[in-house]
């Protein structure tokens, strides 16, 4: 039998979509690229913005059209699933609605709906981490996350992530360490641990510096990351474990939302400009090359242009090397929802438009001043444009970088000298023409 599978919204669906993919081949299935070729047809979708919601749903409903044909059995998973339940199957042609802790329930709802038809919906909470450790390295050999918690229990005013997720739980220590173990063992070279706010996380007396410290202390060969920080939770010693490991990479994704200490505050944040700026100047300083991205929201409730405008200049003067930007989208049952929500949705378009420009700008400025340099490039993949052929990686600081070489380099670490750059990517050459295998 063959399943086909889409994924909306952030690194922790793409992390469990891995994770249904690998129970559905244990369970005999393998996987198609064409929807209107498989028996199961899964979307993994998400609930953080309106938006994110609507593309979905569309995506659904096209969906539902192919398996009227062919019989296939329609999954939706995710966050929109523990969000709307039953509601979903007001789309007549979906036959099961499956939440993030219910997907060890999957395989059986399959079975009763190929049987006699029968819609499941189950959206059972569990407090418990609900995935094994992976055995295999998956669809992308050379790249996987590695799932060091669940849920958030922060109470951001504009977020849904809580209510859908649950609230924040860590995984033990052991079992991460086993994962990142075997994921290195097939193959991977680059291991990002994922959780909504990494900083938080804490088993018995381990902190987020001291699994920072064993993970990569057990990969030694393979780049570590982590993704995403907290501004409120970013101490001082995740840098300082940064500092003595080499094989942890010099980025940190800290998401700021908006560089006005008042909209802040009415964001429940935690933590002011003040904060936010101390950390980014204390992590540049201390580690060289060190890039720091962020998320921003435009137009949250009661965002004057003034506060718009301290945002703006925040972003200049700490030189994003990229930023997701977004408008303020309310989400039900969160506290802002309830904020009057006045920023017209034109002038949400204008600030983000506005917003984007100086990101981009200042993003371009710093690939520019990597000209000239020579970086440890992971090459991932050979890609074609039209009849060119050539080698696309990530440097450690996250930058894409094409090159041209062999492609019997994918797989390998090699030292590339940056020659130009277009907006955040990079282009560039193997040192002496060589690649200096690692
Ligand atoms: N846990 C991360 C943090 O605290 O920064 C981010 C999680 S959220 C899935 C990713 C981003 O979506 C947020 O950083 C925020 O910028 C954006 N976001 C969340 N809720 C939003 C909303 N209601 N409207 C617009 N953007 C939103
Ligand atoms: Fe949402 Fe805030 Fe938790 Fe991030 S930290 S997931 S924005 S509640």
């Amino acid at each position: 039998m063959r399943y086909y599978i889409e994924t909306y919204g952030c690194q922790m669906n793409v992390y469990d979509s891995g994770k249904l993919e690998e129970t559905l081949k244990e369970g005999s299935f393998s996987w198609t690229k064409d929807p209107s070729e498989a028996d199961f047809i899964l979307v993994n979708t998400c609930s953080v913005r309106q938006h994110a919601e609507e593309r979905a749903l569309a995506r659904i409903n096209e969906l539902k059209r192919i398996k009227e044909k062919t019989k296939a059995v329609l999954a939706v998973c995710g966050c929109m699933a523990q969000r709307l339940g039953p509601e979903i199957f007001r789309m007549r042609g979906v036959d099961i609605v499956i939440g993030p802790d219910a997907y060890s329930t999957l395989l059986p709802a399959f079975e009763r709906s190929r049987a006699n038809g029968s819609r499941t919906v189950d959206t059972t909470r569990d407090s418990r981490f609900r995935f094994g450790v992976s055995n295999r390295s998956g669809a992308r050999p050379l790249k996987a996350f590695v799932s060091i918690m669940k849920g958030c229990s922060n109470m951001c005013s504009f977020c849904i992530v809580p209510s859908v997720r649950g609230p924040a739980v860590s995984r033990p220590l052991e079992e991460v360490l086993e994962e990142v173990r075997a994921l290195v063992a097939g193959g991977v070279r680059d291991v990002t641990l994922i959780g909504q706010n990494v900083n938080a996380y804490w088993d018995g007396d381990v902190s987020f510096a001291g699994l920072l410290e064993a993970v990569s202390s057990e990969a030694p060969a393979a780049r570590i990351r982590f993704t995403t920080s907290h501004p409120k939770d970013m101490s001082e010693s995740v840098i300082e474990t940064m500092t003595r490991h080499e094989n942890i990479c010099e980025h940190i994704h800290l998401p700021l939302q908006s560089g006005s200490d008042t909209v802040l505050e009415r964001m429940h944040r935690g933590y002011g400009t003040g904060r936010y700026r101390k950390i980014v100047n204390a992590a540049r300083k201390t580690i060289p090359g060190m890039s720091i991205t962020t998320d921003l929201i435009v137009g949250f409730p009661g965002e004057t242009l003034e506060d718009f405008e301290k945002t703006c200049a925040l972003v200049e003067e700490l030189e994003f090397d990229s930023a997701f930007m977004f408008k303020f989208s309310p989400r039900p049952g969160t506290e802002a929802a309830a904020l009057n929500d006045d920023v017209p949705r034109g002038e949400k378009e204008r600030r983000l438009s506005q917003l984007i420009s100086i990101v981009s700008r200042v993003s371009s400025q710093r690939s520019a001043a990597l000209i000239g340099k020579s970086m440890e490039v992971l090459i991932e993949t050979e890609r074609t444009k039209g009849e060119v052929r050539f080698l696309h990686g990530k440097t450690r600081c996250n930058r894409t970088v094409q090159l041209n070489g062999s492609p019997e380099l994918v797989g390998e670490i090699a030292d590339v000298v940056i020659s130009s750059s277009s907006g955040i990517s990079l282009r560039g050459s193997l040192t002496h023409g060589q690649p200096s295998r690692r």
